[in-house]
């Protein structure tokens, strides 16, 4: 009965398990023709769907799907001059196209982050298959800051859950000790 809801197209027919011997791929925007090209050589790492209202999403998904792969793994291959930063205010400054709109990646430029060193990109760009898999949803409340109905969250969860989706109101308990750790580590308490 929770099919109808559109968690994010790459899942929504069910989780396809990546390739452990796979190595990365092209990401490409929308555009039709001109495409940015962004190229990647690694596997990504903590792929999941994401309901922030700062991750792009195809339209009509509840979710973003989203994925890091080390910074000096990640250029951009073609039409590099059609990219601009989205917000560059933001922590972590997403390279979108500036003619279709989509996010090409994401990059944190302050050395202090937790998360520096790591780009964010959506898999969903390539074509290449082999990606690592989603593995859980992270800020799944946020969804309702979008516009989802919160009377509905139930069975969003369960639909989550049915996906093998564990859904979080935060990152997953993994990253929210990697975040933990560095601070415990920057104050000098570890
Ligand atoms: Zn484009
Ligand atoms: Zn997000």
């Amino acid at each position: 009965m929770s099919h109808h809801l559109h968690i994010h197209p790459s899942v929504d027919n069910g989780v396809r398990p990546g390739s452990a011997s796979f190595e990365g791929g092209a990401l490409h925007c929308h555009c039709p023709d001109n495409k940015v090209e962004v190229t990647v050589d690694a596997q990504c790492a903590h792929n999941h769907v994401c309901g922030c209202t700062k991750c792009w999403k195809p339209e009509g998904a509840l979710f973003s799907m989203v994925a890091v792969v080390p910074r000096d793994k990640l250029r951009v291959t073609a039409n590099e001059d059609k990219l601009e930063v989205v917000d560059p205010s933001a922590a972590i400054q997403r390279h979108a196209c500036k003619s279709c709109g989509v996010h090409m990646f994401g990059r944190i430029e302050n050395t202090g982050h937790p998360f520096h060193g790591l780009d964010f990109i959506h898999t969903e760009l390539s074509n290449d298959s082999g990606w690592a898999a989603p593995e859980f949803a992270a800020f799944v409340s946020s969804i309702i800051e979008s516009g989802t109905n919160p009377d509905t969250m139930g069975e969003v969860r369960s639909r989550l859950k049915e996906l093998g989706l564990e859904p979080y109101d935060c990152l997953s308990p993994p990253l929210m000790d990697a975040i933990a750790t560095h601070t415990a580590k920057a104050k000098g308490v570890l």
